[in-house]
């Protein structure tokens, strides 16, 4: 349990002065009722589309709260979790001022949206087992280090991030701490939102992308103190999540039997490929995975990559990426796509 944490003292000054903004059709969710909406200057003949989303994603918001048993107020909806991590560098983080700490190898965008905000991001690579190196991270803590950024399961190695040292973190650092559970639905032990009532510092992000099977719809989430995400809900734009993605959302988040089977039909695939690799000459080690991919690391990867993508198959070279020289990262497909890529290991082995 943290003790002594006020996240207005982090808020970003101009965000803390801000209200909500109210748009028109934030006082009449209700769609159902016979009233006619001449409020917000929309075309009045119906094609399904024509009215502006719910910014409240209401529907969506009640099911998510059932299923995970959060508070609704404790929920923020975005276009893609990266919309969600972006509304978080904006609210806490003054441009050219402040920065934040993440932990190389791993997931892209935090660089990548540290860069649009224009703030500093400070890299402590993770240790051999690709784990936090706590000592080396609060030397590049100061009084200006706002986020911290965890991916766990991490995106690219697959492993999760040991419970202790995010304890540690959660407890040490004034900051906020995001993890990135992508993943999570894929792992082997349960999401930090069920620790969200002893950390006022933690958002946890997770999305549709991966496990639910909607990358195309563009559902991202964040689950923290209502406070937390009262501040964020100010800098939201009001419709960023549309009423397409928000009608397939609700039908298929519904529909459980469908997201369970394809998970532990894809955990199965993962482990007999898993398998298959251990066997495989220029496989030199499999990284543990608790994700729907594995990340190995072989003899020359560009070489491999090259062979494979002249066998039809496309993967991923995490090469570039500290700590990964001479690795690759499978996306786990479905039981055939696995064969293939089996068959086509296997045909490449000089
Ligand atoms: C794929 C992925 C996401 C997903 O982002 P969306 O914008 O929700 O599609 C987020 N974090 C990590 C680490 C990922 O690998």
């Amino acid at each position: 349990m943290r003790k002594q944490f006020d996240i207005n003292k982090l808020v970003r000054p101009n965000v803390a002065k801000m209200k909500a903004y109210s748009s028109a059709r934030d006082e009449f969710t209700d769609f159902n009722k016979d009233m006619v909406f001449l409020d917000a200057n929309e075309n009045p003949f119906n094609n399904g589309v024509n009215r502006y989303p719910d910014p409240q994603q209401g529907a969506l918001r009640q099911l998510i709260a059932t299923q995970k048993e959060m508070n609704e107020d404790g929920i923020l909806f975005g276009n893609g979790s990266d919309e969600v991590l972006d509304l978080i560098f904006r609210a806490f983080c003054i441009p050219g001022k402040d920065n934040v700490i993440s932990l190389p190898p791993t997931y892209g965008m935090y660089k990548v949206l540290a860069n649009t905000n224009d703030i500093e991001n400070r890299e402590v690579l993770l240790t051999e087992n690709f784990q936090p190196d706590i000592e080396t991270i609060f030397e590049q803590v100061d009084g200006n280090t706002k986020l911290l950024f965890l991916c766990s399961p991490n995106n690219p190695t697959g492993n999760l991030i040991e419970g202790d040292k995010i304890e540690t973190i959660l407890n040490r650092f004034d900051g906020v701490v995001v993890i990135d559970e992508a993943y999570i639905d894929f792992a082997s032990s349960p999401s930090w939102i069920t620790r969200l009532d002893q950390y006022p510092n933690l958002i946890v992000t997770q999305t549709l992308s991966k496990a639910y099977g909607m990358a195309g719809i563009r559902l991202g989430m964040a689950f923290a103190s209502a406070d937390i995400c009262a501040i964020l809900k100010k800098i939201k734009p009001p419709y960023n999540v549309n009423e397409l993605t928000q009608q397939k959302a609700v039908k298929h988040i519904t529909n459980t039997n469908n997201y369970n089977n394809e998970i532990s039909s894809i955990l199965d695939n993962k482990n007999s490929l898993s398998k298959v690799l251990v066997d495989i000459n220029y496989i030199k080690k499999i990284f543990p995975s608790d994700a729907n991919f594995v990340l190995v690391k072989v003899d020359n990867a560009d070489k491999r990559y090259q062979q494979l993508v002249e066998k039809g198959i496309v993967i991923r070279n995490r090469s570039t990426q500290p700590l990964c020289e001479n690795t690759l990262r499978f996306t786990i497909g479905t039981a055939q796509e696995n064969e293939q890529l089996i068959t086509a290991l296997n045909a490449i082995s000089n």
